[in-house]
């Protein structure tokens, strides 16, 4: 059963307000009675996060979410290609997923590597895309924030979710602060 995008944006947000208050268990259900579950039934997440691949930003425990409940992408800087698309366009048109979260972060290495300078090898091709979203953004933050936005336009430019934006699909953007724990959705 699909999960309309409000409510699943309204899921995401209370699972993080209970991260940053709960002393313990940073999870949802990671049960052996959900994972059999979800292993006879399939999976239904209700969301889409493309975040980063920084070991500090985990979308399930940021989320408080366990086995089924989030379809996750994660690439350092949250760039996208072919491939992370490829995997979007399947959680929405095959999973039925209604919201896709970009979620970037403070402090996050890809943003502040191309912040500094140019970069050779793949990782140059991340640091190459992320200086075409940021430009000349000196604010690590802030060009988090541009970076996220140019994951979402790259998105956006998809047929397959353009088709589903009036079909109750959401595309939105978010900063996960790593000191505090709070996601900050860009709405
Ligand atoms: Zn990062």
């Amino acid at each position: 059963m699909s999960v309309a995008a409000d409510v699943a944006l309204s899921w995401l947000i209370e699972g993080n307000n209970d991260y940053i208050i709960a002393e313990k268990n940073h999870h949802g259900d990671i049960s052996p009675k959900r994972r059999v579950h979800t292993h006879k039934h399939g999976q239904n997440p209700f969301a889409v996060i493309i975040t980063c691949s920084d070991s500090r930003v985990i979308p399930e425990n940021i989320f408080m979410k366990g086995i089924g409940d989030l379809f996750v992408i994660r690439l350092a800087g949250n760039v996208i290609g072919d491939f992370a698309l490829g995997s979007i366009e399947y959680a929405v048109e095959h999973l039925d997923c209604k919201l896709v979260v970009v979620m970037g972060h403070t402090m996050c290495g890809a943003i502040s590597a191309a912040i500094d300078k140019d970069h050779h090898g793949y990782i140059g091709t991340i640091t190459k895309e992320i200086k075409k979203a940021i430009g000349t953004e000196m604010n690590p933050t802030l060009a988090s924030k541009k970076n996220v936005r140019n994951t979402i336009d790259k998105i956006l430019e998809s047929d397959v979710i353009k088709a589903k934006l009036n079909m109750g699909v959401e595309v939105i953007g978010s900063i996960y602060h790593t000191h505090s724990g709070h996601v900050e959705f860009l709405i």
